[in-house]
């Protein structure tokens, strides 16, 4: 069979008075009134542990949508020993059987449940209905489809045979179970990071952020609706130290898929290196953490282009993207007009609930990360380095609210130019134009991230100096456009550096990781 090449996923408008909107106004309001009681899953059996967390409406904290129940070690055990336990009859599946149920799950998003699983990424996550939209419906059905197709292209690719020899190579699963570990941010990369294994033949132990638990659950609803047989994916929320530790430690630890902080990132590599002869084979180690991404702008870049990327670039989803714009060098010479049309720009953007539809910006996801961010916001007033010249309040009686902040340095490696803050803070460093390159050098030595960034410039030589100077400082660079919203099967997502492992969410690079190939060779 031939899996046709997936066209991505249209993305509705939701305008004033269409069918969508209707539809995503009532699937709110029936979420907002039931709460949910999540469980684990493990081996498609619910467990309950009674030792609960919470899910708040971040823009609303004082509304619960759900408890979800953690699981403790012998959770944790007893869904490891059902992924391996499962192993040998997922693997008797044919992979075209295999597909099917992604490619299922993936209808089933697209016009049974696109509604409920936005109006679950606007509430428990504060997502305008725009950012859930292009997050959990596009995105993940995307991830789905397009993953299918490129598991295609690998099972396919074979090497060459001659006279009297036959060779072939077999893309087997890993031997032991992939642990996959998700992120709050993207329901799109929660969904993907346990079944682009799974559709590799591999079984899993899921633990979804202890902030984002009620999307990943109803998207597990989704799969075992589109008929994934129980145990290939084991829900288990948890804390990070007690799912994570049994995990990481055990010997049939076969890899991870990882989306998270760069600490937590680098706490398990030196777990697993820690560990490493106890294993059966080299865990395979995938992670896409941190970012500090760049947006440089050169003398010759088009002023409105270039505010518009800043003020959706930085502040789309309040910074909660790993690719979001949080620092930018610019000229002196663009200086006066961009900050008179940024100021303009952010003055009109409207801050509440998701649930008001003229809301641009929304609720950070909690209170650590309120805390963490408006850290980094007093400092900066304090700070003889820095300016805030747009926003800085902060307000959490409600929901998490930070203000869209922008802050003026001329330190270029004053701490909000280096370190990662995850919110809605962008700062700025205006450079003489002269020293364009100079200012290169310092946007890629400055940072030990390398994930996202961009180059504003009409001037092709200029576009080529950059490209060239930041050559290993992002791993999706754009010309011309924000460093954010990545599309599967159009822009391959990853860094390098202390970003991650780059193995490019949504393409044939990050499937390879979940096969172990064995070459056959046959003498006639
Ligand atoms: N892929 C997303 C983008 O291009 C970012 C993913 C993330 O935040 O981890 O904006």
């Amino acid at each position: 069979i031939q899996v046709p090449e997936p066209v991505n996923e249209p993305v509705y408008d939701y305008a004033p008075e269409s069918k969508e909107r209707e539809m995503i106004k009532s699937a709110l309001s029936e979420l907002s009134e039931k709460q949910l009681d999540i469980p684990l899953i493990i081996g498609g059996k619910e467990v309950r542990t009674g030792k609960t967390g919470e899910v708040v409406m971040p823009h609303d904290h004082k509304h619960l949508m759900a408890i979800y129940h953690k699981a403790g070690p012998d959770e944790v055990r007893l869904a490891i020993d059902t992924a391996l336990g499962v192993q040998k009859m997922w693997q008797s599946y044919r992979w075209e059987e295999r597909c099917a149920i992604f490619l299922k799950a993936a209808e089933l998003l697209s016009v049974k449940y696109r509604y409920k699983i936005n109006a679950g990424s606007m509430l428990s996550t504060s997502k305008n209905v725009y950012q859930a939209e292009i997050d959990a419906a596009c995105e993940l059905i995307d991830f789905l489809r397009f993953n299918v197709y490129f598991a295609q292209q690998i099972y396919r690719e074979q090497p060459v045979s001659s006279k009297g020899i036959w060779n072939f190579v077999q893309h087997r699963p890993l031997e032991g179970f992939v642990f996959a570990v998700t992120p709050f941010n993207f329901t799109a990369i929660a969904g993907n990071l346990p079944t682009a294994p799974a559709i590799m033949g591999n079984t899993v132990v899921w633990k979804p952020a202890s902030s984002c638990v009620y999307n990943p659950y109803l998207f597990m609803r989704i799969l075992e609706e589109a008929g994934l047989p129980p145990g290939v994916i084991n829900f288990v929320p948890g804390s990070g130290a007690s799912v994570g530790d049994i995990c990481l430690t055990d010997p049939n630890l076969a890899g991870i898929h990882f989306t998270g902080s760069t600490a937590v990132f680098q706490k398990m590599w030196k777990i697993i290196g820690e560990n490493i002869e106890s294993y059966k084979s080299y865990p395979r180690i995938v992670g896409e953490t941190g970012g500090k991404d760049f947006v440089f702008v050169h003398s010759s870049a088009d002023p409105d282009q270039l505010v518009t990327a800043l003020v959706r670039g930085a502040f789309e989803y309040q910074g909660q993207k790993c690719s979001a714009a949080s620092r930018a060098y610019i000229p002196k010479s663009l200086w006066p007009q961009t900050s008179k049309k940024l100021k303009n720009e952010i003055g009109r953007i409207k801050m509440g609930a998701t649930t008001d539809f003229r809301n641009f910006f929304n609720a950070v996801i909690d209170k650590n990360a309120f805390d963490t961010i408006k850290d980094f916001i007093d400092s900066a007033r304090k700070s003889n380095d820095s300016e805030i010249i747009i926003g800085g309040g902060c307000d959490d009686s409600v929901g998490y609210f930070i203000e869209p902040t922008v802050i003026l340095t001329e330190n270029p490696v004053y701490r909000t130019m280096v370190e990662e803050i995850f919110g809605p803070v962008l700062t700025i460093y205006v450079y003489d134009d002269e020293e364009f390159e100079k200012t290169l050098e310092l946007c890629d030595s400055s940072s030990a991230y390398g994930l996202t960034g961009a180059i504003f410039a009409t001037d092709r030589a200029a576009v080529s100096t950059a490209l060239a100077k930041l050559e290993h400082s992002a791993g999706n660079f754009y010309i011309n456009d924000k460093p954010t919203g990545a599309v599967v099967g159009q822009q391959p997502f990853g860094g390098g550096r202390a970003s991650g492992t780059n193995d490019k969410a949504g393409f044939y690079t990050n499937l390879m990781r979940w096969v172990s190939p064995r070459t056959v060779k046959e003498s006639f």
